[in-house]
């Protein structure tokens, strides 16, 4: 079977992989200078509280995310540019300034809203990062230098990630001794599982899109979501669904007792200014 199609697939595809190498090639250098031009930002997607009451905690935390403002493209989504960054070695500059940038945004809202300003920064790690032996040290120089507890911080890894070496598992456990907090980021799309978790450091686990916009409407993903809560809360982790677009899904991952949530529903990833607004106007009104 395979070696029927083979032949074909082949001359097929040449092209298209020419193109796509091309293609690849034209980014990183784009990004290459992007990283000096100083052409990329960081939004801000909020995590809010699910309360158990009904309520919702606006303040709970925020997700940085990565955006690039390309001179002739526009903004380009982070797909389309994390991987060449990550393959080329642009990764580590990349990741740096997200993390220099969050901190420091993180630091100004404290200053500006009070209390009212977002208790948790999460930001997303990538194994490129994590093969540095000095990194943990570089992220508790970042947050000396923008004044920042370790405890604010939560770094999210993939399970792919955070199952890996000895070396990376070493690292993470660094950055836990530093006070930072670990966040399994899509969880459910991995090779792990369940029976797994235990057996990585992290703090919380971040249930994926895909489970949650089912939440509603289908059992079996309703089951699988509420058996990864109940694992979680019994290892002491924090669950987030991730993704959420409707009140039927809200209602739904409330009713599984998920603590957080995250999603369009509530609020699309935000520049800095805008996040400040929505926080604003999320206060209650004699603040
Ligand atoms: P992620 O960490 O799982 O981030 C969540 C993604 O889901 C974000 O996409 C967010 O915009 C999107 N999202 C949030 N709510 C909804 C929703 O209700 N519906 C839908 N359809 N999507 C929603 P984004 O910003 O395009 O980022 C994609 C991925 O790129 C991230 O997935 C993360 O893995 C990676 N990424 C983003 N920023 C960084 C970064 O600074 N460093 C690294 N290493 N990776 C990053
Ligand atoms: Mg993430
Ligand atoms: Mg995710
Ligand atoms: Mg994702």
């Amino acid at each position: 079977e395979a070696k029927r199609t083979g032949g074909n697939h082949c001359t097929m595809f040449e092209p298209a992989m020419r193109e796509r190498a091309a293609r690849r090639a034209d980014i990183e250098s784009d990004l290459r200078l992007a990283l000096v031009e100083e052409q990329l930002f960081v939004v801000y997607q909020p995590v809010v509280g699910l309360r158990e009451d009904g309520g919702t905690d606006f303040s709970a935390g925020v997700e940085a995310l990565v955006r690039w403002q390309h001179p002739a493209r526009g903004v380009v989504p982070p797909f389309e540019f994390i991987q060449v960054a990550e393959e080329s070695g642009l990764i580590g500059a990349l990741g740096d300034f997200v993390l220099r940038r969050a901190c420091r945004d993180f630091m100004a809202w404290q200053r500006e809203l009070g209390s009212g300003a977002p208790r948790l920064l999460a930001v997303n790690l990538s194994r490129a990062q994590l093969a540095q032996p000095d990194w943990p040290a570089t992220v508790q120089q970042i947050l000396d230098l923008e004044g920042m507890h370790p405890s604010q911080l939560q770094l999210e890894v993939t399970e792919s990630l955070a199952a890996q070496d000895q070396q990376v598992q070493d690292r993470l456990h660094e950055l836990k001794a530093i006070g930072i907090t670990l966040a399994l980021d899509d969880f459910g799309t991995g090779y792990s599982s369940l029976s797994s978790l235990h057996q990585l450091p992290v703090d919380t686990v971040k249930i994926d899109r895909s489970f949650v916009c089912q939440a509603d409407t289908s059992q079996h993903h309703r089951v699988l979501i509420e058996a990864t809560v109940k694992v979680a809360q019994s290892l002491g982790m924090n669950t987030v669904a991730e993704g959420i677009e409707t009140e039927a899904q809200a209602a739904a991952v409330r009713g599984q007792q998920c603590a957080k949530g995250q999603g369009y529903l509530f609020s699309r990833p935000l520049t800095s200014p805008a996040l400040l607004d929505w926080l604003r106007a999320a206060l209650p009104a004699a603040a």
